[in-house]
């Protein structure tokens, strides 16, 4: 699916659409600076090592923990993997279901405006791993990569499972250490992580932390969200976890919704204005479900549709059901007189309508509009759609918001607990489907694991080494 556009007027579809060239950036200060070598994999740190002694626990073994702890072990450090689940990557393993799109061959520029109003924040650490040296990592793990039609990158089995296998080996024989079934439960009053086993409550040291717990998607493989009421407890500011790259709910007749829920809507063009009134469009395809819409042109432009039914309580997507024909030329036809033809028919054969594009302009069209040439011909351009709410946080592909970037430092460290970084999901960024979202996990997970050792290194050249647990001095 390529990528939603700006359209350059409201009206004007996807002729000459151009890309949105104005997202804003968040004040933050600049990741650009981490001392890593920029080079595809994990990074080589320079100087003297994190320290043969300290220790680091990377909590949450999903892409963006994985690639911390590599990180952190290339550092110099002794690392600990903690996971809920009793295995690693599950919910890699599940977009692995869908082909496993790694990352996006897009030029750089195209890439990093995914993020929105995040890109400013992201483009150093993505910089740092951008897409070609994802594919590079692959590669070092024995997994080659092909370039889709639509620019997208996958592995050339489309699988996880090998790539997540040849990873956890690479790991293992590096001296990380894999702790399954370790629910993180926050710090007890000595300072100590707290981890809920099969075993019973356990409690666990280290000199640095990497939390990387993901969104809340999809919780039953892992990432639930419960981190939230732990960091907020320790006044850090996390903006809610909402739905991205999810379904909307849309009030369907019982007609619709039972001839027709399952039913792709092929080769459309989407349109939405933002809360600026800019209009925003993307060609594709989506799927007319029991609840509403879902789907490539659904989830690209996810976030204008939730951002303005957070705002008006709804939100109108409208639909161009055949965009191949002119709307003056669609006018024309449809005023001819149309003897014994039904409208279906007529239909069909002059705008190429039929099944459930037919029933959704039934569904969603004034009911008089039908008769009148004019008025059929903008309904099939422009059919309105009202969607009124996104589908719960737990069926989304992804989460937006998290960890806002304004409480972290450059290295991703929280300012307000010392040692103690973040990666990935579980960070205030959010991007469409296409490759975006794996490769921000795998960049915020180096940035974080090599902030980690240069925080260390700093430390023991400061001050000497310290074995409190990280951020807990007065907890
Ligand atoms: C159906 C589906 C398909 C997708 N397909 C793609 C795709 O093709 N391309 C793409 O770029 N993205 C895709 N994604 C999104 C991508 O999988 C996620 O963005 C990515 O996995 C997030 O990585 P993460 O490491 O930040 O978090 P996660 O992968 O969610 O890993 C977090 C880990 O933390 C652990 N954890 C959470 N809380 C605790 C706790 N308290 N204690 C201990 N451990 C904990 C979890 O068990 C989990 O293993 C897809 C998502 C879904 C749901």
């Amino acid at each position: 699916m390529s990528r939603p556009r700006r359209a350059t007027t409201p009206s004007s579809g996807t002729a000459a659409a151009a890309t949105r060239a104005d997202a804003q950036t968040t004040p933050h200060r600049p990741a650009a600076e981490l001392s890593v070598a920029a080079q595809p994999g994990p990074a080589r740190l320079h100087g003297t090592d994190a320290g043969a002694h300290a220790r680091i626990a990377v909590i949450g073994a999903g892409p963006a923990g994985l690639m911390a702890a590599e990180t952190a072990v290339a550092g110099g450090a002794r690392v600990d993997v903690y996971d809920a689940m009793p295995s690693i990557g599950r919910k890699f393993l599940l977009a692995g279901r869908g082909g496993l799109n790694l990352t996006h061959s897009e030029p750089f520029e195209g890439f990093v405006a995914r993020f929105g109003t995040r890109s400013g924040i992201m483009a150093p650490l993505l910089r740092a791993l951008a897409p070609a040296a994802v594919r590079e990592w692959a590669r070092g793990l024995g997994v080659e990569t092909f370039v889709g039609s639509s620019g997208r990158v996958f592995p050339l089995d489309r699988k996880a499972a090998p790539l997540l296998r040849a990873w956890r080996h690479r790991l293992r024989a590096s001296g990380v250490k894999l702790h399954l079934r370790h629910r993180w439960r926050g710090w007890n009053d000595r300072g100590a992580l707290v981890f809920a086993t099969p075993a019973g409550d356990v409690e666990r040291h280290a000199d640095a932390v990497i939390l990387a717990l993901g969104g809340a998607s999809w919780p039953r493989f892992g990432s639930d969200g419960a981190w939230v009421a732990l960091l907020a407890a320790r006044g850090i500011r996390v903006q809610a976890l909402r739905p991205a790259n999810c379904g909307f709910d849309v009030h369907w007749s019982e007609h619709l919704r039972s001839r027709f829920a399952g039913a792709p809507v092929k080769s459309i063009v989407a349109r939405v204005r933002d809360r600026d009134g800019a209009a925003w469009c993307q060609p594709g395809e989506m799927i007319v479900t029991a609840n509403g819409i879902e789907g490539g042109v659904v989830y690209a432009l996810a976030a204008v549709l939730r951002d303005r039914i957070e705002r008006d309580g709804s939100a109108v997507l409208e639909i161009d059901l055949a965009p191949g024909h002119d709307l003056a030329r669609l006018e024309t036809a449809f005023a001819r007189p149309r003897g014994k033809r039904s409208l279906a028919t007529r239909l069909r054969r002059i705008a190429g309508l039929e099944g459930v594009k037919t029933a959704l302009l039934h569904e969603c069209a004034a009911p008089d509009a039908l008769a009148v040439p004019q008025r059929l011909a903008a309904a099939i351009k422009s059919l309105p759609l009202r969607l009124r709410a996104p589908r719960p946080l737990a069926e989304a592909i992804s989460s937006a918001g998290g960890v806002v970037f304004e409480a972290l430092d450059a290295r991703l460290m929280l300012d307000a607990l010392p040692g103690v970084f973040c990666a990935g999901e579980m960070l205030d960024w959010e991007a469409p489907t296409g490759g975006y979202l794996l490769t921000a996990c795998l960049a915020t997970g180096r940035a974080a694991g090599a902030g980690a050792c240069d925080w260390l290194r700093a430390r023991a050249r400061a001050d000497g080494r310290c074995h409190s647990s990280p951020g807990m001095n007065g907890a």
